[in-house]
C-alpha cells in the first residue's frame, strides 16, 4: 500500500503528443475540504485508506497541489452531440494527472472532474457542482456493484466556492479512474478534420495499451472495430436489465472500452415504462431507455465511420450488421438469468417481452418487482397469490405465470435453488433518484456527508439483503417521484 506521497503517475496518452491533448493545471478551489472517501477504489490505486486522513488529502484531490510526477492535461474530442456533429469538445472542466499502475499490472487513469477550465471549456466554466458529484460518485460505485463496466470514483472533494447552474450551487471535485477516458468522439475529431493520420497513431495507442491481444494481427483495426461494438452492445444489455437509462448518449460519452462513462441526467427505472427519458433536456426521446440499444449502434456507426481510413466498408458493415445478433444474445442472458433460467437463449425473449409488458401495464416497480419474482412457486398457484395481486390484469398474469411455469419445469427448476440464483442478478438496492437527492440535500445543506457514505456501502452490495436497510429498497413516495434531472451539471 502506498501513501499519497508515493503514487507514481505515468504519462502514456501525454506521450501521444500535443495534437491529442493540452497541458493545463487545475484552477484553484477555495478551502477545499473531503466529502467522501472510497476506500475500494482508493485500493484499486494501492492507495492507504489512511491517505484520506491526512490534512492536506482535499488539496491534493481538488487539483490545488499536484503530485511532482503528475503531467495535467485535458484530452481533446469531438462528438455527436443529439444526433449533430461538434467538431471540438474536449474535456472542458475533467484534469488528467497521469495513471497509476497498481501491483496486479492494471493501468488506471486519474482524472480531477471540475478542477477547472481548459482549452475546451467553450463557454463552461470548468466547474461541477455538487450535486452532480454525488451523483456520479454513487452511481458508479453502485453500477460496479452491479457487476456492470464503469468508471470507478475515488472521492469527492467540495468548497464553499458559489457555482451558478439554473440556481447558485457549490463546487465539487471528483477524482474519476478508469482505465482509459478514450471515447468514440477522440477518433471523430482528427477524422472530421481530415487529419487521418493522427485516426491512426490514436487507433494503434488504442490497441497496444487496452487491446493487446491483437497488437499484432494484421487486421488489427478490424479487430479493434469488433471489440468495440461488442463491448458495447454488452453495455447496452446490461444497462436495459438493471433499468439504467444514461441520458446522454452523445458519441463523446461512449468510451472505447464500452464502460458506462460520463454521468449526467441518467436514471434507474423505478415503474417500468419503455418509453423512459430520464433527462428533462431531451424533448425528442432520443435517449429514452428503449432506444438506448439502437444508439448504441448509431454511435458505433460514427466510430466506424471515423475509422474508415482503416477498415474497409465491407468489413466495417459485417461488423455493425453483427451488433444486433450480439445485443439480442447478451440480454437475453441477462434477462432469462433475472427469471432463475438455467440455460436462458434467444428462445426466452418472448416471456421476457410479456413480461415487461406486464410491467408497463400495472406501472410495477422493475427493481422490487423482479427481486420478489424470486419467491415464485412452480407447485401452487395459490402460493403467488401475494405477486399476482400487484397486477391490474390477472387474467394476463396467470397466462403467462402458466408459460413461465411451463419453462421452469422443462428445466426441473427446483424453487429454493432458483432464489438463489435470482436474487444474485435481481438487485434489491439501486440508486433512486429520491435517495440520491435526499444525500445531496443533507451535504447541501447541513454539510453532512453521512448519507452520502450510507449509500455508498448499500449500493457496493446490492444484492444483499441487509436487513437494517429495508427502507432504501422502497419506491419513491409520492412526492419524491417527479424530480426533474437536466443536463446541467
Ligand atoms: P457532457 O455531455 O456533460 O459529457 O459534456 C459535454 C461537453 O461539455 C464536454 O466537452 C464537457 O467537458 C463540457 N462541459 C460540460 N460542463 C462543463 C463546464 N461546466 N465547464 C466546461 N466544460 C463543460
Ligand atoms: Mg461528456
Amino acid at each position: 500500500m502506498h501513501s499519497l506521497q508515493q503514487l507514481t503517475f505515468l504519462h502514456r496518452y501525454a506521450q501521444l503528443g500535443s495534437d491529442f491533448s493540452s497541458e493545463v493545471y487545475p484552477t484553484p478551489l477555495p478551502a477545499p475540504y473531503l466529502v467522501s472517501f472510497n476506500a475500494a477504489a482508493a485500493r484499486l490505486l494501492d492507495l492507504d485508506s489512511e491517505a484520506a486522513d491526512r490534512p492536506d488529502f482535499a488539496e491534493h484531490f481538488c487539483g490545488n497541489r499536484i503530485p511532482p510526477n503528475a503531467r495535467p492535461l485535458a484530452m481533446l474530442y469531438a462528438g455527436h452531440q443529439f444526433g449533430h456533429f461538434v467538431s471540438q469538445l474536449g474535456d472542458g472542466r475533467a484534469i488528467l494527472l497521469g495513471e497509476i499502475c497498481n501491483a496486479a499490472g492494471q493501468f488506471w487513469e486519474v482524472q480531477l472532474k471540475g478542477a477547472g477550465a481548459t482549452p475546451y471549456s467553450r463557454r463552461g466554466d470548468g466547474r461541477a457542482v455538487l450535486r452532480s458529484s454525488i451523483r456520479e460518485y454513487l452511481c458508479s460505485e453502485a453500477m460496479h456493484g452491479l457487476g456492470i463496466p464503469t468508471s470507478r470514483a475515488l472521492c469527492i472533494v467540495g468548497s464553499d466556492a458559489t457555482v451558478y447552474r439554473e440556481s447558485a450551487e457549490t463546487a465539487a471535485v471528483l477524482t474519476r479512474l478508469a482505465p482509459s477516458h478514450v471515447r468514440f468522439g477522440s477518433f471523430e475529431v482528427f477524422f472530421y478534420r481530415g487529419q487521418f493520420e493522427q485516426v491512426q497513431t490514436l487507433a494503434d495507442f488504442v490497441i497496444e495499451n487496452h487491446y493487446a491481444e491483437f497488437a499484432n494481427a494484421t487486421d488489427k483495426y478490424r479487430l479493434l472495430l469488433r471489440e468495440i461494438t461488442r463491448s458495447t452492445a454488452h453495455l447496452m444489455a446490461h444497462w436495459q436489465a438493471v433499468g439504467f437509462c444514461h441520458g446522454v448518449m452523445n458519441t463523446d460519452n461512449m468510451s472505447i472500452l464500452g464502460l458506462t462513462l460520463d454521468y449526467g441526467p441518467f436514471g434507474f427505472m423505478e415503474n417500468f415504462n419503455a418509453g423512459y427519458i430520464c433527462n428533462h433536456s431531451d424533448p425528442q426521446a432520443r435517449y429514452a431507455y428503449d432506444q438506448q440499444p439502437q444508439i448504441g449502434l448509431w454511435n458505433l456507426s460514427a466510430l466506424a465511420h471515423a475509422l474508415s481510413k482503416l477498415i474497409d466498408e465491407t468489413q466495417r458493415d459485417e461488423i455493425l450488421e453483427g451488433y444486433a445478433a450480439i445485443y439480442y444474445e447478451k440480454y437475453a442472458a441477462l434477462m432469462g438469468a433475472k427469471l432463475g433460467l438455467k440455460n436462458p437463449s434467444i428462445s426466452d425473449l418472448a416471456l421476457i417481452t410479456s413480461w415487461l409488458q406486464l410491467l408497463q401495464n400495472s406501472q410495477l416497480d422493475y427493481t422490487n418487482t423482479w427481486r420478489s419474482l424470486s419467491n415464485f412457486s412452480i407447485a401452487s398457484n395459490a402460493e403467488n397469490h401475494w405477486l399476482r395481486n400487484q397486477f391490474i390484469d390477472r387474467a394476463a398474469f396467470d397466462e403467462w405465470a402458466a408459460n413461465y411455469r411451463a419453462r421452469l419445469h422443462a428445466e426441473h427448476s427446483n424453487d429454493s435453488e432458483r432464489k438463489v440464483r435470482m436474487d444474485a442478478v435481481n438487485p434489491k438496492y439501486i440508486l433512486r433518484n429520491y435517495l440520491a437527492q435526499i444525500a445531496i440535500e443533507r451535504a447541501e445543506q447541513q454539510r453532512d456527508f453521512s448519507e452520502v457514505n450510507r449509500l455508498l456501502a448499500l449500493l457496493s452490495k446490492p444484492f444483499d439483503e441487509q436487513p437494517d436497510m429495508q427502507n432504501y429498497a422502497a419506491p419513491p413516495p409520492e412526492s419524491a417521484r417527479q424530480i426533474v434531472v437536466s443536463c446541467s451539471s
